[in-house]
């Protein structure tokens, strides 16, 4: 199954590291054909080269829509060596094999990202490229495809170690590569066409990704793994730098991007805010006049659940932040940034793990969301829906004062990031009780206000922070219950959606126990 390497094309738009492998090819004895601006550079070096041209016998034209796309590059692509029809027909056709394919495609995705405009990003589109991988990984029998620079090393060793051959293990691993690369290519083509013709439902739809971490196990340590980014290169946890600790987990990935997407939603410029994550479900999301003191805030409300946790931060860790947090067993730390101070005294725990990142995620940003069913995937909008002042209207005889419409407003933004149904209290723009993923919003309500009530044995204080609290609740309550019991708490405002059959039942309700309660217009399910 070993193959030697006689004659090679390269065609590449990534021009990095084309001479060093062109090089060692041509130190390997490998004869080298490539296309016009990847000749150039190689000729430029000094390293023997063909041109594509002089072999097809047609010049590149046409913008360069056409280079390689002939018989003579795609038979030598795609002729069965061990076939004698196939080699007769290279024999009458003067068809060299091509043994080696070496392509990397037009910067599609980087034109995509630098926003270029309809046409700039339709002459992006690679067709010969695609066209020459798929024959290659087709004929992988006997033609090695590399379709990415990081890959040119890879093929070197192989070479070393197999004396200028390849193997058929070699090959089929990197002809799966190769048909990826162009499944994605043509995802990306056809994901941007959606969205630039307004197509809003597509009638196909394909996701793609590249493998970043093999992960140890799943959800369970009989589930297997892996992370791929989607080359989307949105801040956060898979852009994010670990500086420490063991490698993340699949658990650990997934409750980092839940604390860190919730933590983001707190403008900096507002000042520092902590939130801290279990199970996907934040235990205490604070604001402070300091980082360490939204931290602390964060952490009272429910001490019991932030042990292991996951904690986000919307500023730069601090030495006295990282110093607070070292206090207690902590998975994770997520934050745009770290200090010198902060990086010293956490260096000490070597099993947290800490990261960065450039910046904070946008919240607002309109993405995708893609979630498997049996048989099928659900693909929506993330929930990137904001309120503000202006979007909230007063339903009670009492209205907020300015302190319960901030912890209102803040309940609320916690509130979206709280499986359902979520029920959320606030005192003084910090959580003090939390209900998550229950199946009756009542229990969602009893649930937290329970954990606030442990929180104030715990803490010594003279009754639960519930008593004046701000609560908000991810969807409309559908009887008088849910709020009955979140006064009985001790609420003294309240943020929903608003919109059930019984809005008048519960907003009566409200005035009845002196409530001030405010309604959104907008839900925040989250499953
Ligand atoms: P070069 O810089 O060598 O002139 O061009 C390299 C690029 O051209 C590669 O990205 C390769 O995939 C692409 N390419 C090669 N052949 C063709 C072709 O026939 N048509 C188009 N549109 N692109 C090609």
């Amino acid at each position: 199954n070993l193959v030697p390497l006689r004659r090679a094309l390269i065609s590449v738009s990534d021009k990095t590291g084309l001479l060093d492998l062109a090089r060692a090819l041509h130190a390997r004895g490998v004869e080298l054909l490539s296309t016009g601006g990847s000749a150039k550079t190689i000729r430029d070096a000094g390293i023997a080269v063909r041109d594509v041209a002089d072999v097809t016998g047609f010049p590149e034209m046409m913008d360069g829509r056409v280079k390689t796309l002939h018989p003579k590059v795609h038979g030598g692509l795609l002729a069965l060596r061990d076939n004698p029809e196939h080699t007769a027909a290279m024999a009458e056709h003067d068809i060299g094999a091509i043994d080696l394919l070496v392509v990397n495609l037009y910067p599609f995705e980087a034109a995509l990202a630098r926003g270029a405009d309809y046409g700039e990003m339709i002459e992006n589109i690679d067709i010969g490229g695609p066209a020459m991988i798929r024959a290659a990984a087709k004929n992988h029998g006997f033609v090695t495809t590399i379709v990415d620079v990081e890959d040119y090393s890879a093929l070197l060793a192989e070479l070393d170690a197999q004396d200028g051959q390849t193997s058929l293990a070699f090959r089929q691993r990197h002809a799966q590569i190769a048909y990826a690369r162009t499944g994605a290519y043509d995802a990306a083509v056809s994901t941007w066409m959606a969205s630039a013709i307004g197509e809003e439902t597509p009638r196909r739809v394909v996701v793609a990704g590249e493998l970043t971490q093999s992960l140890r196990y799943g959800e369970n340590p009989h589930q297997q793994a892996a992370f791929y980014v989607d080359g989307s290169a949105r801040t956060g946890v898979a852009t994010a730098e670990q500086h420490q600790g063991k490698e993340l987990s699949y658990n650990n990935i997934n409750d980092t991007d839940a604390a860190f997407e919730l933590v983001a939603e707190f403008d900096p410029v507002d000042g520092p805010a902590c939130a801290i994550i279990k199970h996907a479900n934040p235990c205490g999301v604070a604001r402070g006049a300091t980082l360490a003191e939204a931290y602390s805030s964060a952490f009272d409300c429910d001490r019991t659940s932030a042990f292991g946790g996951i904690i986000a931060l919307n500023q730069p860790l601090d030495g006295a932040t990282a110093e607070l947090i070292g206090g207690i067993f902590t998975e994770v730390i997520i934050a745009p940034g770290a200090d010198a101070d902060a990086r010293e005294i956490l260096g000490k725990k070597k099993n947290l793990r800490l990261l960065t990142t450039d910046g904070l995620p946008n919240p607002r940003t309109a993405l995708r969301s893609y979630r498997q069913v049996a048989g099928g995937m659900l693909v929506q909008d993330k929930d990137a829906g904001h309120i503000g002042l202006d979007d909230l209207k007063v339903v009670t005889k009492r209205a907020p004062s300015d302190a319960e419409l901030a912890d209102l407003l803040f309940a609320w933004k916690v509130a979206k990031h709280v499986k359902s149904n979520a029920i959320v209290y606030v005192k003084d723009k910090a959580t003090v009780g939390v209900g998550a993923g229950q199946m009756s919003r009542v229990d969602s309500a009893l649930i937290a206000a329970k954990k606030a009530e442990r929180m104030a044995e715990a803490l010594s204080l003279p009754q639960p922070l519930t008593i004046g609290s701000a609560v908000a609740s991810d969807a409309f309550f559908p009887f008088a219950d849910g709020l009955l019991e979140a006064a009985a708490a001790g609420a003294t405002s309240v943020i929903q959606p608003g919109g059930s059959m019984r809005d008048d039942e519960v907003i009566a309700a409200a005035d009845e126990a002196g409530l001030a309660m405010v309604f959104t217009g907008m839900r925040h399910f989250r499953h």
